[in-house]
């Protein structure tokens, strides 16, 4: 995934976040420059989609020479994964001395979305600087920041930094598909490696610029779990001249209706409730009145279904799912045996699949349909898991303090904003695993110049430049914690 704007905002507000002095920011040399640079490009020359063209081992075992030409022990590299093919790297830079805090964890997907030839004015893996811009395939997502963090261990380690806790860096496979997830399976399978106080995922939040002017700087915080639900009708069918009242087609089609009509329950949490009071200083009118309304005790819910007709606002809202997929009939003068949809959730944190499952069940309250989960490989059970995103905490300061601090000493004035994405990302495995989770890349993005996934993918050079002062900046600052 990459960061999607999720704020609604208006054109015309100001933003005054605490004004911060000029940069006093140590700034990468240019010999940490060219080192940086060269990362950057290696990475995107390595082709790691999930293809037959594509290869994570590759791109890993690349880095994993980095680290040990550079000195870092072996037995803090570690080259692993449940496929050849899908190897992740995790690298870990010790605390000086015995140490009782819980390490920190960089978590960041090296795989990349499929690109082809054809489709893109440039070839999509090879790094080619252009009118101020990297163009490559991950030059947004997010091999940008898998290079400005590798580069930023390299460097920190050369300088002989030593961390107050072990920093950890994880480079991992199949985040953008495929069969291997490297942060579910190493959280899964290899937790002493990864084991945080809580994890920092580049994949996601960032700065947005309108026409160069800083706008925002958002810092996801929690995010919503993708569930899939298969709901199915069967019939004994029968000749198409005799119709009878029960039918798979319409059965499925009026649950589907109610389905149509019907709202999960409203909800906040600490991170919508701290980003609603936060857009209440910047909106006008009726909106703001709605979401004063909104944050009361007990909250008004006439107030909510007015805002709620804002897409954005409403998946901030409330567990949604929708129908996504439909399919029924065998021939066209034959009554329909099976009709079947697609029912996609994304649920809201503190709730479970299984209980979504059930509550669609309420919902469609019909007997004759079945409700089943489908995993993300496309397994159909009879439950859902039991697993929930824990209720995200209020941000942790140890995390936004250095955060805000060091986003304003680069962009000056802008407001750092916890947001609820309402997409996923690997986060979703560390937060149901219980370690808080926080999104952000550091780069700066024109607002409608977001191509990841997309064709002609391209990074300004100048955010590619501020990132790595950021993360060489934020690492050590929680490295001093
Ligand atoms: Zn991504």
């Amino acid at each position: 995934m990459r960061r999607k704007p999720v704020l609604l905002l208006l054109s015309t507000c100001v933003f005054a976040g605490p004004l911060a002095a000029q940069s006093a920011l140590p700034t990468a040399s240019s010999a940490d420059r060219v080192e940086a640079h060269a990362l950057f490009k290696e990475l995107i020359e390595i082709n790691t989609t999930d293809s037959p063209a594509g290869n994570v081992t590759t791109a890993t075992v690349a880095m994993q020479k980095h680290f040990l030409a550079a000195g870092f022990p072996a037995e803090d590299v570690h080259l692993l994964g449940p496929d050849p093919r899908k190897q992740n790297l995790v690298v870990r830079m010790r605390a000086a001395g015995a140490t009782t805090e819980k390490p920190v964890l960089f978590l960041c997907h090296i795989d990349v979305v499929q690109a082809l030839r054809s489709d893109w004015h440039t070839d999509p893996f090879e790094f080619v600087e252009k009118d101020g811009y990297y163009y490559g395939r991950g030059t947004q997502d997010m091999k940008e920041s898998d290079a400005a963090l590798v580069a930023t261990f390299l460097r920190l380690h050369r300088e002989g930094y030593k961390p107050r806790r072990d920093l950890i860096l994880a480079l991992t496979a199949d985040e953008e598909g495929g069969k291997f997830n490297g942060a579910s399976w190493l959280v899964r399978q290899h937790r002493e490696l990864v084991d945080a106080a809580y994890v920092i995922n580049p994949d996601a939040g960032g700065v947005q610029l309108d026409h160069g002017r800083t706008i925002v700087a958002d810092v996801e915080a929690t995010e919503k779990v993708y569930s899939d639900f298969q709901v199915t009708a069967t019939n004994r069918g029968g000749h198409s001249s005799l119709p009878r009242p029960d039918n798979a087609i319409y059965e499925l089609t009026a649950a589907l209706n109610k389905l149509a009509a019907y709202s999960f329950p409203f909800e906040l949490n600490e991170v919508t409730r701290t980003y609603f009071a936060n857009l209440a200083q910047k909106e006008t009118g009726q909106t703001v009145a709605d979401i004063h309304a909104i944050l009361a005790t007990p909250p008004d819910l006439e107030a909510a279904a007015r805002l709620s007709a804002e897409p954005s606002f409403n998946s901030n809202f409330r567990t949604t799912c929708v129908a996504t997929r439909l399919s029924g009939g065998h021939a066209n003068n034959a009554l329909s045996q099976t009709a079947q949809a697609n029912v996609n959730c994304r649920i809201f944190p503190g709730h479970s699949p299984e209980e979504t499952r059930r509550q669609l069940i309420g919902v469609f309250n019909d007997p004759k349909l079945t409700v089943k989960y489908v995993s993300d490989a496309g397994v159909v059970s009879d439950v859902a898991p039991e697993r929930k995103a824990i209720a995200p905490p209020a941000p942790i300061k140890e995390v936004f303090d250095p955060l805000t601090r060091i986003t304003q000493q680069i962009w000056p004035g802008v407001s750092v904003t916890p947001v609820m994405e309402n997409g996923a990302s690997d986060s979703i495995y560390f937060a149901q695993a219980g370690i808080p989770c926080y999104g952000y890349s550091a780069i700066a993005l024109e607002r409608d110049d977001d191509r990841a996934h997309g064709q002609d993918e391209r990074l300004p050079v100048d955010s590619y430049w501020k990132s790595l002062d950021f993360f060489y900046a934020f690492a050590k600052a929680l490295g001093d914690e």
